[in-house]
C-alpha cells in the first residue's frame, strides 16, 4: 500500500502525519515504511541541493520542475519500490500532486505538462491513496508566520497569490482523481484533522 500526504504550506501535514505514524506502527501488523522525497539517496539528495541553493538565481522553473521529477523517480525506484515489494505500506510525504500543485499550477509551467511529465518519471506508479490536507490560503499562511506574529502584509501578497494557484490545483486534482485523492478539512481543530485522517487510513488499510 502506497500512500501519500500532501498540502500547502501551514495545513499541518507534518503534525498529522507525525502522529499517524505514531498510531499506525502500533496497529498495523507488517512493516511500515515512513518517507519523503528526496527520501536520503545521495543521488536525489545532490538534486535537491541544487534545486534548494540560493546562489541559482538562474534557475529556470522547468529546470525545476524536471530535477523535483528526477528526484522523484530516483527516491522511487531506490526506496518506494523495493518497499512495496516487501509488502510494507509506505507513508510519503509530497508526490507527484506537490509538482502538479507548486510548479504547475504556483510557477504556472501547466498543471497538464508537469503531471505527465511526472507520469513520465515514475512510468504511472501513483499512490493508492493520497490524502489532502486542505487549508484556505490565508489560514495556511498566517499559521507559517504565526511565530513573527504578523498580519498578512503587501510583501506577502505575491506569496498569497501562489498560495492560492497551490491551493486551487489541489482542488483541482481531487476533483479530476476522486477516487485517490481524498480531501481532509485542516481547518478545524488538531484532534478532529486527526481523528478524520486516521478514519481513511483504516478504511484504506484494513
Ligand atoms: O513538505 P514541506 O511543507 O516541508 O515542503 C516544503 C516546501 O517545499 C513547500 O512549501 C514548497 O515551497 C516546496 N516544494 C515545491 N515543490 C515541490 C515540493 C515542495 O516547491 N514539488
Ligand atoms: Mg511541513
Amino acid at each position: 500500500q502506497f500512500i501519500s500526504f500532501e498540502g500547502p504550506d501551514g495545513a499541518g501535514k507534518t503534525t498529522v502525519l507525525k502522529e499517524m505514524v505514531a498510531y499506525f506502527e502500533k496497529e498495523i501488523s507488517g512493516e511500515l515504511v515512513v518517507t519523503r522525497e528526496p527520501g536520503g539517496n545521495p543521488i536525489s539528495e545532490a538534486i535537491r541541493k541544487l534545486i534548494l541553493d540560493p546562489q541559482n538565481t538562474m534557475m529556470d522553473r522547468r529546470t525545476e520542475a524536471l530535477l523535483y521529477a528526477a528526484a522523484r523517480r530516483q527516491h522511487l525506484v531506490e526506496k518506494v519500490i523495493p518497499a512495496l515489494q516487501r509488502n510494507a505500506v509506505v507513508f510519503c510525504d509530497r508526490y507527484v500532486d506537490s509538482s502538479v500543485a507548486y510548479q504547475g499550477a504556483g510557477r504556472e509551467i501547466g498543471t497538464d505538462d508537469v503531471y505527465k511529465m511526472n507520469l513520465f518519471a515514475t512510468e504511472g506508479i501513483l499512490p493508492n491513496l493520497t490524502i489532502y490536507l486542505d487549508v484556505p490560503s490565508e489560514v495556511g499562511l498566517k499559521r507559517i508566520m504565526n511565530h513573527r506574529k504578523n498580519e498578512i502584509n503587501r510583501l506577502d501578497l505575491e506569496k498569497l497569490d501562489f498560495h492560492k494557484r497551490v491551493r486551487e490545483a489541489y482542488l483541482a486534482l481531487a476533483r479530476q482523481y476522486p477516487d485517490r485523492i481524498k480531501v481532509i478539512n485542516a481547518n478545524q481543530e488538531e484532534k478532529v484533522v486527526q481523528h478524520d485522517v486516521r478514519i481513511l487510513l483504516e478504511e484504506q488499510l484494513h
